[in-house]
């Protein structure tokens, strides 16, 4: 491998990916601008105008900050790459942190440098996301002392989890062989799976509060969907969404015993029970379609191509040199060949990205089938539209933007596919 080729495919992978991403963006904006006069033909009798021009203004307000977080993530990437900055702070924490903590104290405290630093650097842009263009339209209900606390408790639980973790695969990455990345993979895997039983009961509960459906009513409609559908009654649960946001939605996690649907307080708030119960039967349509099981593998499959890959490139001086940084003489590079992986490899992967989305929306059509045939489809319609309504979606997404981003239909094609099924 030569550097100069390196740093050519990065390049050149660099500027395809944010010129894509700008174009489609910019096209977003341009295609929701030219629709904002008029509600489409389909939605004219069930949606106002009003909320039509309320969800192009927000959609627009987004894309336009998007924007400016793609050309700005664009130049951080070129930034701690091919112009230097992980040299520097490496050449920093390698001359602090080897001689007080070893090899492994100084990878790791190289990976949270960069983390650290990175995490800063977006700081403004988390902050003007959630207080201005989230507050501009009435969606934010964040404090700014429940903003901190959040950040406070993610850093936290982000350590306790991935330090010892981190310092697993890295130990791994030295003692385990020419076959270390079969090893990290087992043990990544083996984390993924406890993360499955251990984020919906332990880690999202820190941050919200999860209590099981009260309303008894609703409560008697709701188990018998679930025993139709072959669901244990006890996974459906209601969740404090409205503290942070006047989003509504609905999501179906974990596997075994720790599966769950949830439910946003605010999206209980907004629905008749009708559709409370079309919306539970679309999630448990993606627990009877196996989703959940289904993406793990592609993720799992995913880790292990990387792990190869990175099993490889990490014995090769061009992989440093090429992206900008000189590979240590004294000490062990299996942090930096991380860094870099985590680095340049979304860049390459973000071709990938209509892969995955299509698969996605897929999903959410087979879960509305599901739907359909287990609830009314008229109701989830119904359900659909007002949470196109609250949430600003817009009714009139750019054809190819949708193709690489959306991992749910647009409404059109989503409210279509069940007209064809009521
Ligand atoms: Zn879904």
């Amino acid at each position: 491998m030569n550097s100069l080729a390196v740093t050519f495919a990065f390049a050149a992978a660099l500027v395809a990916m944010l010129g894509t991403r700008l174009w489609l963006i910019s096209r977003q904006i341009r295609h929701v601008a030219q629709h904002r006069g008029a509600v489409p033909a389909a939605f004219a009798d069930v949606v106002s105008l009003e909320a039509h021009q309320k969800a192009a203004d927000y959609t627009i307000a987004r894309q336009r900050f998007e924007l400016l977080t793609t050309a700005w993530g664009g130049a951080m990437l070129l930034g701690w790459t091919l112009l230097g900055g992980l040299d520097a702070v490496n050449a920093v924490v390698l001359d602090w942190a080897l001689p007080r903590w070893g090899a492994l104290g100084y990878q790791i405290a190289l990976l949270m440098a960069v983390s650290a630093i990175g995490s800063v650097i977006d700081l403004p842009f988390d902050l003007w996301r959630t207080f201005r263009i989230e507050q501009q339209f009435g969606f934010n209900r964040m404090t700014w002392a429940l903003w901190l606390k959040d950040a406070l408790v993610g850093t936290v639980v982000g350590v306790a989890v991935g330090v010892p973790l981190l310092a697993l695969v890295l130990w791994l990455m030295a003692a385990a062989g020419a076959l270390w990345w079969l090893w990290a993979f087992a043990v990544l895997a083996g984390f993924t799976l406890l993360m499955q039983v251990l984020y919906p009961t332990v880690i999202a509960p820190l941050f919200n509060k999860f209590h099981p459906l009260a309303d008894e009513a609703l409560k008697g409609r709701v188990q018998a969907l679930m025993q139709r559908c072959g669901f244990k009654a006890q996974g459906l649960y209601v969740m404090d969404g409205s503290r942070r946001s006047a989003h509504a939605n609905a999501y179906f996690t974990g596997f075994g015993s720790s599966k769950r649907v949830v439910f946003f307080d605010t999206l209980l708030a907004r629905l008749s029970p009708e559709e409370i119960e079309a919306v539970l039967a679309h999630e448990l349509g993606h627990f009877h379609h196996r989703h959940v099981p289904k993406r793990l593998v592609t993720v799992m499959g995913v880790w292990l191509a990387s792990l190869a890959l990175l099993g490889w490139l990490m014995n090769q001086p061009a992989f440093y040199t090429g992206l900008g940084v000189q590979p240590n003489l004294m000490a062990p590079n299996h942090g930096l060949a991380l860094l870099l992986l985590t680095l340049a490899g979304p860049v390459f992967g973000f071709f990938i990205t209509p892969i995955t989305a299509a698969v996605s929306r897929r999903h959410e059509f087979e879960a509305d089938a599901y739907a359909s045939q287990q609830a009314q489809a008229t109701d989830l319609k119904s359900a659909l539209l007002k949470l196109f309504e609250d949430n600003a979606n817009t009714l009139t997404p750019d054809p190819l933007y949708v193709r690489f981003h959306y991992s749910h239909p647009p409404a059109s094609e989503r409210l279509a596919a069940l007209h064809a099924h009521s």
